[in-house]
């Protein structure tokens, strides 16, 4: 928690899921501004967008793969999902990094986004510190991994020891269930 204390006009924002909401009823006085007419605006850049799918910084709930998915066209496993329950698909630096079908606007950690969804799945990653830097904050964290040891399942709230291709279609169908 911080005071800012601003001397002219400024844009602030928070990350999303960072705070808690607060409960209703406080007393502090709220005040909002109507800027309607008094923008001063102007195009800086054009930037394509690099996914159809919902960014990662955007999402409340994530699944992502590490290089355990073995090909970036096992992805295609992990964005049905995505689809069934309307989440984002990420990666690790690793899977970036290896195919190039996997571009850096997917990449979750410390030289990728830094994300804070209600929701993360972690998919046939490893869990090393760089990765952590990026979801360690999410809400929820699920882990498939077919190393019971990998460090990933230090930090998750739900562990599954399997691989992805015995726990993939099982989470698939489950969440399609729910979700029909
Ligand atoms: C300066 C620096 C910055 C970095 N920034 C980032 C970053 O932003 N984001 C990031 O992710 N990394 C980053 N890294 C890299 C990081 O250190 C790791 O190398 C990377 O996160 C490993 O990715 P991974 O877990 O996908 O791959 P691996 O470490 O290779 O792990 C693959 C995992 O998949 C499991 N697996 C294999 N097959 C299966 C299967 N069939 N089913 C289920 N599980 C399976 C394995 O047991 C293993 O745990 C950075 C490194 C450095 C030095």
């Amino acid at each position: 928690m911080q005071t800012v204390a601003l001397s002219g006009p400024a844009v602030v924002s928070v990350r999303a899921n960072v705070f808690d909401a607060a409960d209703a009823g406080g007393s502090n006085e709220v005040s909002v501004v109507d800027t309607t007419g008094n923008m001063a605006t102007a195009v800086q850049e054009f930037m394509a967008r690099a996914s159809k799918r919902l960014d990662v910084a955007e999402a409340n709930v994530i699944i992502s793969g590490g290089r355990g998915m073995g090909s970036p066209d096992n992805f295609v496993h992990l964005e049905a999902i995505a689809d069934t329950i309307g989440a984002a698909v990420g990666a690790s630096r690793a899977a970036v990094d290896t195919w190039e079908a996997i571009p850096h606007s997917m990449q979750v950690g410390q030289t990728g986004k830094t994300v804070n969804p209600n929701l993360y799945i972690a998919v046939g990653i490893s869990g090393a510190i760089q990765h952590l830097a990026g979801m360690r904050s999410s809400k929820y964290i699920v882990a498939i991994n077919k190393d019971a040891d990998a460090p990933i399942f230090q930090h998750a709230d739900y562990g599954i020891v399997a691989t992805w291709e015995e726990a993939l279609p099982v989470l698939q169908s489950t969440l399609s269930g729910m979700m029909a």
